[in-house]
């Protein structure tokens, strides 16, 4: 290791809250590069993210010529119905879909450029493909990983952090609450009375990482309601959104687009979302996602990371 030992495990300070613990696994990366094109689902244009291998250490990492932004809650900025990093002037929307299956096929390690010709190198948005995790998934597999090495030549172990008692965060009627537990287990739920074919939905499982997130939530598409598409798009968003990569529910006529992948698609989604905001919990190459039972109700993007604060 470029490090020693003592002076990796510094870096991994606990709280009373959590324990950096080791998973006795090392940490991975790409055994490739990928590359992929589409629209982005808020700003409408057509950007290129492009997926590299990445030293061990390096964590996730985005970047665009001298710029870059690590995937940390440090550089969480505040806005509406995405989540957003920015760091400098450099700003990438809509991360939490490729973040969400970085973290659950477990790249430790990458970096991840964005180029979208028009915005320069200042303002660009991942592209929302299908609306779900599943080609980010299936690019991945397509390359393989392969164990990390830092600039040594030396791999490094993966560390995740347990969670030693609740913790909580809401807002009005919205909440992630927390409990210590030895595996990850996520619970979601949505409430939507005014719009009866999604209603009151829970999803529930354990996260065993690959095949289970693969098959179970990657396919989960983000979805909206759609008396509320002229109100956002009004406000500057989804200007990329169409039925090949959202579902649209009404609230008097149902689903616009069927059929669903399963029947709770929309409530998995939050999970998928989840998974992608907490991973930014992650440092120097660790697992984001905390170990722990996590209860996520009628929660957000803003709220996933208010979480992450309170957790530190
Ligand atoms: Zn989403």
């Amino acid at each position: 290791m470029t490090l020693s030992s003592s002076a990796f495990h510094a870096l991994f300070k606990s709280s009373s809250r959590f324990s950096w613990k080791s998973t006795e696994k090392l940490q991975l990366t790409l055994a490739g590069s990928i590359e992929k094109t589409g629209v982005g689902l808020h700003s409408g244009k057509v950007s290129t993210v492009k997926i590299r291998p990445h030293f061990a250490g390096g964590g996730r990492c985005f970047e665009s010529q001298s710029r870059f932004v690590p995937a940390s809650i440090d550089y969480v900025e505040e806005s509406p119905l995405c989540t957003t990093l920015s760091k400098d002037g450099y700003r990438v929307r809509t991360v939490e879909h490729l973040l969400s299956a970085l973290e659950a096929t477990g790249v430790d390690n990458c970096r991840i450029e964005v180029v979208d010709l028009d915005a320069g190198d200042g303002d660009v948005e991942v592209p929302i493909l299908d609306g779900s995790a599943g080609e980010w998934v299936e690019a991945i597999e397509g390359v393989g990983l392969k164990v990390a090495k830092d600039a040594c030549g030396n791999s490094l172990e993966k560390m995740a952090p347990y969670l030693d008692e609740p913790v909580h965060a809401w807002r009005n009627d919205s909440f992630v609450v927390a409990f210590p537990s030895s595996q990850v287990h996520i619970s979601c739920g949505i409430n939507f009375p005014h719009v009866p074919s999604i209603g009151c939905q829970w999803f529930s499982a354990s996260i065993e990482y690959d095949s289970f997130y693969k098959r179970e939530i990657a396919p989960s598409r983000t979805f909206c309601i759609y008396e509320e598409v002229e109100k956002m798009r009004s406000r500057g968003l989804i200007k990329g959104g169409s039925l090949e990569n959202a579902l649209v529910c009404s609230a008097d006529k149902g689903w616009v687009n069927p059929p669903l992948h399963f029947d709770e698609e929309p409530c998995r989604h939050k999970a998928l979302d989840l998974i992608g905001d907490l991973s930014l919990f992650a440092r120097c190459g660790s697992q984001g996602l905390p170990v722990g039972h996590i209860v996520a109700y009628k929660s957000g993007h803003a709220l996933h990371a208010g979480f992450l604060r309170c957790l530190l």
